[in-house]
């Protein structure tokens, strides 16, 4: 394919270059600044009640904070208002509704109660609900979430008042993955709090996980993507040979940003920082034509609807300015893929971080409980974590010598490691060149803030104040793994503040705990290359888990101590959880099963027919050579012939073979046999398909080759 970009010109600026920041950030969210000015004060101060100690709401504020919001919205020219929830397809979801009453004389007037704001009643049928709500009973209510202000967004055409909201079936189980990551806010809140009064700290009001998701990103020219059916229809290609250019030269990360690049980003930012967005940090990635964009870190909850908000205005500007941007994991065989950095913390009321060292004995002695509850937490539940970020497109990813492993580990970095160590042997070891560690008494050493991703190869690093979970996959929505690892500390927190109460005040028996739990969990710290052979073999011979990839962790999802874990802390239900398994496993079964259709179709009508052609044009050529001239050696013709009528041989019976997996799908029996069917039949099928098919790339004339290629896709500025 001889495709040249056209490129697009780059679209008007909406706002002059240089306008200040400050008059733009926010603009078009009903923030608490808003709220202050529009809302009565005693609304006002009834809301923020509701915001800071989960008081319940009193009757009317709803109805107020409607109108409020209204009024704000229609002023700045809204039309229409939506619910905007996170179903369990991952992605985000809305119906639309006009501000419009008709009135009797035939005008119409512009309402919207307290009601309307506090519930939605979309269809719920068509979303997945892995078996939770009945087909009889296909209502499903969205509900005002107030923690997360509502926005204004705005297309050329209008603008709509969006309204951050829960998704529930009838019986009230939650249908989405915003719903148990609140509860888990909720958990890990209750539970901080009572570990932090058992070790002297009882005033704490309020104790929220802070997140900032690192968010990585490919961008194609859109004039070839549109001539690729699979990036259309899979966000991935299906095939595709290596560039004869590729990261080799490790020229991309951080590397000067072309122009037309720059300005996507530009754009993008200044319309998520209009949505309050903190969008921070933007750079180049390691692989050609791969970027990074990260906001500074907020409340969870927050950080999960504008995660959400940038992956999907990422892609709308990308459009405008004549790119798609892909989110997938791995859009390309043979150059890094794609994931998303969760840095998580806990912080106070006041915004003090939960794991930040201190400088004083007591700050010291708070960091290493919380602490050795993340250590137990992690090396407890490597099986929720290791589910959490389990699903198709992260299996190309992990361990793949670009990603974290499939095994779950801690990173620590060398200073904090050798704490833990002297923390492990006791207080009478005595450390080199220093006093014994006692726990509320000694001052640690000054640990580094680790700015420098050290060990870039570790799965769940801690990096100075907090720790990075870095086998995110780049499109999945946070909110999941982020509820896992809210849970599993909640749980950790509350084991710690069991063994702890009303004996914290004796540093011996702190000493003790802190030291006996370390020991039992310290299997999980590991600081070597996670990438090498040998960690994997260090690995089993610890006993750590290592599924390699998403049947495999799913298996372990709903296992009965993991239904009991989250139901003990009010964050799933058994049977919500059973219902996300099933939701899960279905994702990975259909995710392939798409693919594996668009790969067939594919290879038969955009593969096949060039390799045929190409074939008989070589055929001719050997025939007419041979009639002009039959004295010479037409050998070396004859093996690319040979080597063409293998390869399409080889093509056509790898193309029958995926057919024949890809219908035996639906016989393969429920939801789980059909996940384990996919993984060892179809996925097997789709790369025998796929290597014909680069084979022949490789071969066949390459004008009449009608894909795009991947020099064209990955070096189009
Ligand atoms: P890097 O990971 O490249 O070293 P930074 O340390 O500056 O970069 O931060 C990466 C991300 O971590 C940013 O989104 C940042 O806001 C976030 N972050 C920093 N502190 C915290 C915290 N206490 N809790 C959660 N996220 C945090
Ligand atoms: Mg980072």
């Amino acid at each position: 394919m001889r495709a040249i970009a056209q490129g697009i010109p780059c679209p008007t600026p909406r706002t002059r270059a240089g306008q200040r920041l400050s008059e733009i950030f926010g603009s078009k969210v009903f923030n608490d600044s808003v709220q202050r000015r529009r809302l009565p004060r005693d609304v006002y101060a009834a809301l923020r009640r509701t915001l800071d100690t989960g008081e319940e709401m009193a009757p009317g504020v709803a109805d107020a904070v409607a109108n409020a919001m209204k009024d704000w919205a229609i002023e700045r020219g809204a039309s229409h208002y939506t619910h905007w929830f996170q179903p369990m397809t991952g992605l985000t979801a809305e119906k639309h509704d006009a501000f419009l009453s008709p009135t009797l004389e035939g005008g119409a007037i512009q309402e919207f109660s307290g009601k309307q704001l506090i519930l939605g009643e979309p269809d719920a049928s068509s979303f997945p609900s892995g078996g939770v709500r009945n087909t009889f009973e296909a209502r499903g209510y969205t509900g005002w979430d107030p923690s997360s202000p509502a926005f204004l967004r705005e297309t050329e055409f209008g603008l709509t008042l969006t309204i951050p909201t829960v998704f529930a079936s009838f019986t009230g189980e939650a249908l989405d993955t915003k719903t148990p990551l609140l509860r888990s806010c909720e958990a890990l809140d209750r539970e901080a709090r009572r570990l932090l009064a058992a070790i002297d700290e009882p005033h704490v009001k309020k104790v929220i996980p802070t997140v900032g998701p690192e968010q990585e990103y490919f961008l194609v020219d859109r004039e070839f993507f549109y001539l690729r059916p699979d990036l259309i229809s899979c966000g991935r290609t299906l095939l595709g040979g290596r560039p004869p250019k590729g990261q080799e030269l490790e020229d991309h990360y951080f590397s000067q940003t072309p122009k037309r690049i720059l300005n996507f980003m530009m754009d993008v930012e200044e319309e998520l920082w209009q949505l309050g967005v903190p969008i921070k940090t933007r750079h180049g990635e390691v692989a050609p034509h791969q970027f990074e964009m990260a906001p500074i870190f907020e409340a969870a909850t927050i950080a999960t609807d504008h995660n959400m908000l940038t992956m999907e205005v990422m892609q709308v500007v990308a459009r405008r300015h004549g790119f798609e941007a892909l989110l997938h994991e791995k859009p390309f065989a043979g150059v890094n893929g794609s994931g998303k950095h969760v840095n998580w913390s806990m912080a106070d009321e006041s915004g003090r971080n939960l794991l930040d060292p201190g400088k004083t004995p007591h700050e010291n002695l708070r960091f290493i409980v919380v602490l050795t509850a993340i250590i137990r937490a992690v090396d407890l539940h490597q099986d929720l974590l290791r589910a959490s970020i389990a699903h198709a497109g992260n299996d190309h990813r992990l361990g793949a010598n670009e990603a974290p492993p499939a095994i779950i580990s801690i990173f620590l970095g060398e200073e904090l490691q050798s704490v833990v160590e002297s923390l492990m042997q006791g207080s009478s070891h005595q450390p080199r060149g220093g006093l014994p560690l006692r726990l509320g008494v000694t001052t640690l050493p000054p640990l580094p803030i680790d700015t420098s991703d050290r060990n870039r190869t570790s799965p769940f690093a801690f990096t100075g104040n907090k720790f990075e979970f870095r086998a995110v996959g780049s499109s999945q929505t946070i909110a999941f793994p982020v509820m896992v690892i809210n849970t599993i500390v909640a749980e950790s927190l509350a084991h710690l503040a069991k063994e702890l109460e009303g004996k914290a005040h004796s540093p011996e028996t702190l000493q003790s705990v802190i030291r006996q739990t370390l020991l039992a969990h310290q299997r999980i710290l590991f600081g070597g290359d996670n990438y090498s052979r040998e960690w994997q073999q260090e690995a089993e011979r610890r006993g750590l888990l290592n599924l390699i990839d998403t049947p495999s962790a799913l298996e372990r999802f709903a296992r009965p101590e993991n239904l009991e874990l989250f139901e003990r802390f009010g964050v799933l239900s058994r049977r919500e959880t059973l219902s996300r398994n099933e939701v899960l496993h279905a994702a990975y079964v259909h995710r392939i099963h798409v693919e594996a259709l668009s790969l067939r179709n594919l290879a038969a009508t955009s593969v096949l027919p060039p390799a045929l052609a190409y074939q008989a044009s070589v055929a001719n050529a050997i025939a007419a050579a041979r009639a002009a001239l039959p004295a010479l050696d037409l050998s070396e013709q004859e093996t690319l012939l040979r080597d063409l009528v293998t390869t399409i041989g080889r093509l056509q019976r790898a193309i029958a073979a995926l057919e024949k997996a890809e219908h035996a799908i639906e016989h393969s029996g429920e939801t789980r046999a059909r996940t384990v069917h996919v993984r060892d039949t179809v996925l097997p099928a789709m790369a025998e398909t796929r290597e014909a098919c680069d084979r022949l790339e490789a071969l066949v004339d390459d004008v009449t080759w009608p894909l795009p290629k991947y020099r064209e896709l990955l070096f189009a500025h």
